[in-house]
């Protein structure tokens, strides 16, 4: 389980974040694809994903919550507190 220590500079602020640990593999883009982009390189690759926005709908939370459970590494994290 990741510890959040390395949140990515491109998350939307608020309850739901990616850290560094994120490999890229886009399975959270593609289940939640409002709430989750990818960066790319200069050579179009995908290098990491991001919360592009946070949930708005109980179906967004849902997706989101889906996605940290399929996350293979855990980068998707949950501060339960909201954004501050
Ligand atoms: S599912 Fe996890 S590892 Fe894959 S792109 Fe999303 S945050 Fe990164």
């Amino acid at each position: 389980m990741s510890e959040g220590s390395g949140k990515l500079k491109e998350n939307q602020p608020g309850k739901y974040y990616v850290d560094q640990d994120c490999i890229g593999c886009m399975l959270c883009s593609e289940i939640a694809p409002d709430n989750f982009r990818s960066t790319v390189d200069i050579d179009c690759e995908v290098e990491y994903n991001f919360v592009y926005k946070q949930p708005s709908t109980k179906q967004e939370e849902d997706l989101c919550e889906e996605s940290m459970d399929v996350c293979p590494v855990g980068a998707i994290v949950d501060n339960g507190k909201g954004a501050r």
